[in-house]
């Protein structure tokens, strides 16, 4: 269907009542034409979005380094400020002044027992041009490490999580005094130094290993898409779990001039020096460690025996940074809402990258960009959103989420008002649609994953993430996959802009991505994540670009458009109950474990099955049996939110039609504080920045959710006291989530009588 195109020359254009005749005509046209066909204006969204206009944004974003600071950074930021005012929207630039520690020294060496001075570099490929652009290229390194002159011995820690370290514990080996290598993978990596410096480490190196990321996968770049001997990984290691954002201006936005804490007092920093290298670099280093042969599962793809150490390497590791204040550069536009303007849509992505970043994060940068495009031609035919929709291009993501943060901080108040979903994208690959967030919203992304064709496969997105939840398993999730209406979407950790949003200020949030045919980790923040390597090995033809700003934009037209905010407690209801069973059945895998490890400790088995020519390894220690739990209050109150959900499910079913603007408002006023209910002012235990009780970035893993975090990371560190005090904790929010859903159903009955 197409728009009336108004051509009528007896009126004067200039006429201001005829220019009102004819909006009025359009409007009404308009309402006509969604009551006849439903989702009218998202269908026609669909047909507008264009592969090649999301490669070319691609190829321009990604053209020159672009991280916080740069000159091709702002250069973006006015380009995409000039593309969204092209196509109709308001907007502008938002400054924040913030800590971004650049590199000025770097020197890591091997000084026993042979001489070798690592190369710490990337270089360029012939064939592969913007790889050359060394002059504006940040050097590989981590954010916000601390300065340092260390020299120790060496020791293998593998993936640097805390379950490593016991091993090296049962073995005897201390890092105490020394530099730890630790390979990237398996946790944030954020959390390597952090682990390794609680364990008394001095320095700390992370490197690639060919088995997760390199030649072990695929053929390295640039014949394949994997990550080659030099190639680097650079990336934050602030401590995002405990809070995102300039490490200075905790809770507040880095506005220019705001105060900021001493760098001695900011709690983010790293407590030891750390540093990203190659395996090119890291392999002479774990080759010259000796001792005993590390563990299978600590094994990589480096032609070597991997062994732990401690030395007799011994390592030389030299940093300082330049600690000056960068300049955030944020594009915020608007389009204004018609009939609710006071309720806000945003939806954002970050356009900063490490260097060139077509994948992270042009390629996500560019769907958003081409959503915007397609709204703006849905206006020149008539569109108008009920609701404001909030365009953001985030800086400074890459550093610690800090354009977002500081945004949200400062705008906190007015954001938890008028905010009624952010919708959040970082990059984009091939294959499978991956959503996860707020629950309430599970039904919604279902409807609208069934609208949107995969490109290669010509099934609907759907379909094959349905298809892939059978072919993954286990088998529960198999029958589920297959049943139930709705494919669950995952539960949100840390690791882009939503996490402000959802976790710090309690807005419904979502994260939405393709990926899983493309083999993008092999070049993750490194020189060759560049317009070339994007076109060789990825989205090569833009197409899944394309389904991106489909799928992504059919949401905020839905959101900006429902008459009542389309959230469907139902599904949050059902999480819940799941992540009640999930807690008791820790509870009690964590009882029969150590019943199980307290009886082979009575049996010997430790003593027997010990190699005698090796090493004694420390033998573990009759443990307590963790205690029974009360969940009482937490299964009571998931029960009284399950009921309250269906209630006011079946209440608005009956009220179709029905609804008055009044009851409208009323009903979306109380959706807009819905997520609130589950964050709790204070914060979690040790981490107040981070407030919501269903979801959160887990304290050691980083990125990696952990769901109902104050109980189940207490239980993980077996404090059951704190674990019971949360549950109360989680009771009270789920209540006050009840209690708000009640008053809704309350309202709607009303209308009934
Ligand atoms: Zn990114």
């Amino acid at each position: 269907m197409r728009a009336p195109v108004l051509t009528c020359k007896a009126f004067h254009p200039h006429d201001r009542y005829v220019k009102k005749l004819i909006a009025l005509f359009i409007a009404l046209w308009s309402l006509d034409a969604v009551a006849q066909t439903g989702q009218a204006w998202d269908a026609r969204f669909r047909a507008i979005p264009e592969a090649r206009n999301v490669g070319e944004y691609v190829r321009i974003m990604s053209a020159r380094p672009h991280h916080l600071g740069s000159p091709y950074g702002k250069q973006n930021a006015d380009w995409i400020l000039a593309r969204f005012k092209e196509w109709g929207w308001e907007g502008q630039i938002e400054n924040y002044d913030v800590l971004f520690p650049t590199p000025k020294e770097r020197v890591v060496e091997m000084v026993e027992p042979s001489r070798f001075r690592l190369t710490l570099e990337e270089p360029p490929i012939a064939g592969d041009p913007t790889s050359s652009q060394k002059q504006e290229q940040l050097p590989p390194f981590n954010a916000y490490s601390v300065d340092g002159d260390v020299t120790g011995p060496l020791v293998y820690v593998n993936y640097g999580r805390p379950v490593d370290y016991e091993e090296l514990d049962r073995r005897g080996i201390s890092v105490k005094g020394a530099i730890v290598i630790a390979r990237y993978g398996a946790s944030w990596r954020g959390i390597k130094p952090k682990v390794a410096a609680e364990r008394g480490a001095i320095g700390c190196l992370i490197y690639s290993d060919p088995h997760d990321d390199g030649y072990w996968v695929d053929g390295v770049f640039p014949d394949g898409p994997m990550r080659s001997k030099d190639g680097v990984q650079r990336g934050s290691v602030m401590d995002m779990p405990t809070y995102p954002g300039d490490p200075t201006t905790p809770g507040r936005g880095s506005t220019p001039g705001a105060s900021r804490l001493d760098l001695k007092d900011a709690a983010t920093l790293t407590k030891i020096p750390v540093l990203p290298i190659s395996y090119g670099d890291a392999q002479p280093l774990l080759a010259a460690l000796t001792g005993e042969p590390a563990p299978m599962d600590w094994r990589g793809g480096l032609p070597i025996t991997y062994r732990i150490g401690p030395g007799p390497a011994r390592v030389h590791m030299k940093l300082a940074f330049d600690w000056s204040l960068k300049r955030v550069n944020n594009v915020i536009a608007r389009l204004q809402g018609s009939a609710y303007p006071d309720e806000w849509v945003v939806r954002g992505n970050h356009h900063d990258a490490w260097v060139n970043g077509a994948q992270d994060p042009a390629s996500g940068m560019s769907a958003e960009l081409e959503e915007a495009r397609a709204l703006g031609e849905l206006v020149k035919q008539g569109w108008r959103p009920k609701r404001t929709n909030v365009y953001a291009a985030w800086d400074g993501e890459e550093q610690g989420l800090l354009g977002s943060t500081e945004w949200v901080e400062h705008h906190e108040a007015e954001l938890r008002d008028k905010a009624a979903v952010y919708i959040n994208t970082d990059g984009n690959g091939r294959g499978f649609l991956g959503v996860a967030g707020s629950h309430a919203l599970e039904p919604l992304v279902n409807a609208v994953a069934k609208e949107i064709e995969d490109p290669e496969t010509k099934t609907s997105v759907w379909k094959r993430m349905q298809a892939r939840a059978i072919f993954i398993g286990p088998q529960p999730a198999r029958n589920e996959a297959r049943s139930r209406p709705d494919l669950r979407i995952g539960a949100l950790g840390s690791g882009s802009d939503y996490s402000a949003f959802l976790q710090h200020a309690g807005i419904p949030s979502l994260n939405v991505s393709f990926s899983g045919l493309d083999n993008s980790e092999g070049i993750y923040h490194s020189i060759y994540d560049d317009y070339y390597h994007f076109t060789k090995f990825q989205d090569t033809d833009f197409a899944y670009g394309r389904a991106l700003a489909q799928t992504v934009g059919s949401l905020v037209i839905r959101f900006a458009d429902a008459d009542v905010l389309p959230f469907q407690f139902t599904s949050l209801a059902d999480t819940v109950q799941t992540y009640v069973g999930e807690l008791q059945a820790q509870l009690r895998q964590q009882q029969s474990e150590t019943k199980e490890l307290n009886q082979q400790i009575e049996e010997g088995v430790f003593a027997s099955i010990a190699d005698p020519r090796r090493a004694p390894r420390h033998k573990p220690v009759v443990d307590t049996v963790a205690p029974s739990i009360n969940f009482a209050p937490l299964e009571n109150a998931a029960s009284a939110l399950t009921q309250a959900s269906e209630r006011y499910k079946k209440a608005l079913d009956t009220s179709k039609g029905k609804l008055t603007p009044e009851v409208i408002r009323s009903l979306n006023k109380s959706v807009i504080q819905s997520e609130r209910q589950l964050t709790h002012e204070s914060g979690l235990p040790r981490r107040s920045w981070y407030r919501h009780l269903l979801y959160a970035p887990g304290f050691y893993t980083g990125y990696a959710v952990k769901t109902v975090p104050g109980v189940r990371e207490a239980m993980e560190q077996k404090d059951f006291a704190e674990a019971e005090r949360e549950i109360v904790r989680v009771a009270d929010a789920l209540n006050r989530e009840t209690e708000l859903i009640n008053g809704m159903t309350k309202t709607l009955e009303q209308l009934a009588k």
